[in-house]
């Protein structure tokens, strides 16, 4: 059974129940439906799928513009559904970073391995966001560092190498992250 939430989009009910049968045959968990993007935006929101399957042409909000909001908030994949295979379609859906795209009729042969994919990039996708995350954490604690180096080399008329031995055996002994205690050295200097 495959847990991943996957939120089925498009104005045509019966299309609707086709996908959404088709993916619950096969295991998927689908969370929820939307008539449009405006729903679907709405939804994606509330119900954070991993995968949202949604068709192109729709009233009230296509699901371009749908799409590129919904990116704008979620790292969910999106897998695109329209009856037309125009340059111009696939071009839009590349720039708003949508994961995968379809033609209709929508066949089992064809969505499953697709929705594979799209939850495979989305996994990718948070691994990815979980490094940078911790990257630009780094760097920042890498600039409390040498401020707080700088500090101590006034304070302690050291050089720079004994200001930062002065860190890491407080650090040591303390049993405080070296960050923790360039940010606490920063903030005694204030
Ligand atoms: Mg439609």
């Amino acid at each position: 059974m495959n847990q991943s939430k996957i939120l089925v989009v498009d104005d045509e009910p019966i299309t609707r129940i086709d996908i959404k049968e088709t993916l619950q045959g096969k295991g998927y968990m689908v969370v929820g439906e939307a008539r449009n993007g405006e729903e679907a935006v709405e939804k994606a929101y509330a119900l954070d799928p991993d995968l949202i399957v949604m068709d192109v042409k729709m009233p009230k909000m296509d699901g371009i513009k749908a799409s590129s909001i919904i990116k704008g908030f979620s790292c969910c994949s999106i897998l695109l559904l329209t009856a037309f295979s125009h340059d111009e379609v696939i071009e839009q859906a590349k720039e708003v970073g949508i994961n995968a795209y379809i033609v209709k009729p929508v066949t089992e042969k064809d969505l499953i391995p697709a929705v594979e994919i799209a939850l495979f990039q989305r996994k990718q996708n948070l691994l990815l966001h979980k490094k940078i995350g911790r990257l630009e954490q780094q760097m920042k604690d890498r600039k409390f560092i040498e401020k707080a180096k700088g500090i101590l080399m006034a304070q302690l008329e050291c050089t720079e190498e004994q200001a930062y031995r002065h860190m890491q055996k407080e650090s040591m002994e303390k049993h405080i992250p070296l960050a923790k205690l360039a940010k606490d050295v920063l903030e005694k200097s204030k």
